[in-house]
């Protein structure tokens, strides 16, 4: 029989036939290493290895003994008992199981077992009731473990039809045996003594085969790194191929810091600490000839739009062009307008391209807005410095990379890039996500803004609410927002469908002498144009919308939003939303109404009425919720994780601290990754 490697099909391992390895399959068992790293959920503690006449009544014990009898005994209503006799040198115990006819066979008297379960009364005498079992004699030498259902802490699976846990310990320990010589270190020794670890091989015994929970947990310790590890090194790769052997414009201008001072006079507000900061770190990327690929970070409303607006300065000034590309087209406009009115007084000038608003001229352009649509107009595009994309987890890594290697041949040089999120992520999914990017956080708000006051509210106050709205509007001349959910995960026709109800309701019943207004991504680009234009002018008193205000609305003169179905939004999402509101110098508010809400889904709202920055609100959700549950991670295609956790800052961190380390002094260590591709568990569809 030829060796095993670790990725052998399981169907070659002894004890697993076509039949379950197709079952073995369908819980994504498929390779001898799947099978290693199907890791046990828990543990069941039959340690308490017990001689029979000292066993007590409540205990959960393992006998060791021989079969002195055993018969079925078949009751009124047609089910069988197992009764059975053990014995050891002590004394004798009576055992029954329960419609498994078949063990009578199997453990036929004279055959020495090791039994383990509870010790209840049965009968009037203390009795072991259902005990997992395995043969002790005639020794079944394929084992490495003499005993793996009893005598010890015995590992539990998540479990499908027709693939039990007593299956998969068996198959595991052949596994294991047959795999002795080949599971090979992967860390040097500094990193096992510098974090702790233990020896890869061990690991994988103990994880699964443990003599005591200290070892399992120094198991699951050292496998945990290694997964998070492994995947910090790829994105560590990542980061560096990203690079290699590219060339970018890079800024011949004196001093561009002094170069920017017209940009900078010309707003009506000096940029918070943070916002220069990431400017500063932008030049610094400029100054060298290698394409930039950053990432800015910040919560919505933190102005991270003059940040990008001063890098297309920059490239501007440098003879460059630059564009900026949204994920909807009105996001895009919005961003026209904004760039327009910034650069216009500089004389620079800003064009839009998008599928609905057709390119309004030929010539050359310099700064160019526009949704991906931009991709289809490259003719505008031959020089370009810098390519901005907000809200970049809406295109795909793969999409972007493609953008960038279309643009870079037919140019002959790669733009930088710049990429902006409001999408609030924990700081150890940031790091994972997103480490092959550098990274800049705008972690304030522009001075004066207020916190938007929220409060959850219950349904019986709907109406009251809806009354001093209307007030509210009526007095003060606001403007407000209703957000109807989505009914599935995205922008469905369900939706679409719900929220032309809610508008329906809200205008004629609610609020029939209010002007509302209905907004969802499915309007033609030219309706949503004039819908927003009418929200500007101040001819619309309430819009109402999908999620899609999320991405992109500017209105200064809104104060007011509520949140219907509020319980099917993340924390981290609710708080994106609200920060639409609140943009103005007024008090603004924010009003959560849930449909049928949980204690616990009511709680997790009220986070929202005391905590204020996305990122600690994602946290929250990332405990909560788990990391599936998180915002724009779908979209990312999150690694699936098995063993490691977003949730354990020190071992994310500490990963990366130890891959960073590896790839200093390790001269080998490209080579090595490539090993190791099956290992880790995938960031990217490659
Ligand atoms: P976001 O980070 O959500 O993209 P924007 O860039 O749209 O935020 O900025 C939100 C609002 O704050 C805009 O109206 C912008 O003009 C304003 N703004 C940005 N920076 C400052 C600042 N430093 N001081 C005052 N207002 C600012
Ligand atoms: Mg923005």
């Amino acid at each position: 029989m030829p060796k095993l490697t670790l990725d052998t099909p399981v169907q070659y391992l002894k004890g697993v036939g076509p039949k379950m390895a197709k079952r073995l399959g369908k819980i994504g068992i498929k390779t001898i290493r799947d099978l290693l790293t199907y890791y046990p959920f828990r543990y069941k503690n039959f340690a308490l290895k017990s001689p029979i006449a000292q066993v007590q009544e409540g205990e959960t014990v393992t006998i060791q003994g021989k079969i002195k009898e055993i018969k079925n005994e078949y009751t009124k209503t047609g089910k069988t008992i197992q009764k059975a006799l053990v014995e050891d040198e002590t004394g004798t115990l009576p055992v029954v199981w329960f419609n498994q006819p078949f063990l009578t066979k199997t453990l036929a008297p004279g055959i020495s077992v090791s039994l383990a379960g509870k010790i209840k009364r049965f009968n009037y005498q203390p009795t072991l009731i259902s005990p997992e079992y395995e043969i002790l004699s005639p020794r079944k030498s394929s084992y490495q473990y003499q005993e793996i259902h009893t005598g010890r802490l015995v590992p539990v699976y998540s479990e499908t039809k027709g693939i039990n846990s007593k299956y998969l310990r068996k198959i595991i320990a052949q596994a294991l045996k047959e795999t002795k010589e080949i599971i090979n270190e992967i860390f040097p020794r500094q990193i096992l003594v510098k974090y702790n670890l233990i020896p890869r091989r061990q690991a994988l015994e103990k994880i699964h085969f443990p003599e005591s929970k200290a070892a399992a947990e120094a198991a699951r310790h050292r496998l945990a790194f290694e997964e998070m590890f492994l995947i910090q090194l790829q994105a560590l790769e990542r980061r560096l191929s990203w690079q290699k052997g590219k060339k970018s414009f890079w800024t011949k201008l004196s001093s561009p810091q002094e170069s920017l001072a017209p940009f900078l006079k010309s707003l009506p507000f000096s940029l918070t600490k943070s916002q220069k900061k990431a400017i500063k770190e932008i030049i610094t990327d400029i100054k060298k000839p290698k394409p930039m690929n950053r990432l800015l970070q910040g919560d919505v409303g933190s102005g991270k739009t003059i940040v990008a607006a001063a890098a297309a300065y920059l490239t501007v000034k440098n003879g460059f062009q630059a564009a900026l590309m949204a994920p909807t087209e009105i996001l895009a406009f919005q961003h026209y307008q904004t760039f327009k009115t910034l650069f216009s007084p500089l004389n620079i000038p800003v064009e839009i391209i998008s599928h609905s608003l057709r390119k309004e001229t030929k010539k050359v352009v310099k700064i160019t807005i526009g949704t991906h649509a931009l991709l289809h107009h490259e003719e505008v595009f031959s020089n370009l410095g810098l390519l901005i994309i907000d809200e970049q987890h809406r295109f795909g890594v793969l999409q972007r990379g493609k953008i960038i290697q279309q643009m870079a041949q037919r140019q002959g040089f790669f733009p930088h890039l710049l990429t902006m999120t409001a999408t609030p992520i924990p700081r150890t999914v940031t790091l994972t996500l997103h480490g092959d990017l550098d990274l800049s956080v705008i972690d304030e708000l522009p001075p004066g803004r207020k916190p938007v006051a929220t409060f959850v509210v219950p349904n019986e106050d709907r109406e009251k609410c809806y009354r001093w709205l209307e007030k509210e509007i009526k007095e003060k001349k606001i403007q407000a927002f209703i957000v109807c959910p989505f009914v599935e995960p995205s922008e469905t026709l369900e939706t679409v469908k719900a929220a032309k109800e809610e508008f329906k309701k809200l205008q004629e019943k609610v609020f029939p002498n209010l002007k509302l207004a209905l907004l969802h991504g499915r309007m033609k680009g030219k309706e949503k144009k004039a819908v927003l234009e009418k929200l500007q002018k101040g001819k619309i008193d309430i819009l109402v919308s999908t999620p899609v205000v999320e991405v992109g609305i500017d209105l200064p003169n809104a104060t007011v939003m509520i949140i219907e179905g509020a319980d099917r939004f993340g924390l981290a999402q609710l708080h994106q939303l609200r920060g639409r509101v609140g943009r103005g110098e007024r008090k603004s508010r924010c009003f959560l109404f849930a449909e049928n809400p949980t204690q616990k889904a009511l709680i997790r709202l009220k986070a929202l009425e005391t905590i204020h920055q996305g990122v600690k609100l994602a946290e929250i959700d990332l405990k909560l919720r788990g990391p599936g549950e998180i915002y724009g991670l779908k979209q990312h295609g999150f690694p699936k994780l098995k063993i490691a956790t977003f949730t354990d800052f020190a071992l994310v961190s500490q990963a990366r601290e130890a891959a960073k380390e590896f790839i200093n002094t390790d001269p080998l260590w490209q080579k090595k990754i490539t090993h190791w591709k099956a290992d880790i568990p995938a960031i990217l569809p490659n």
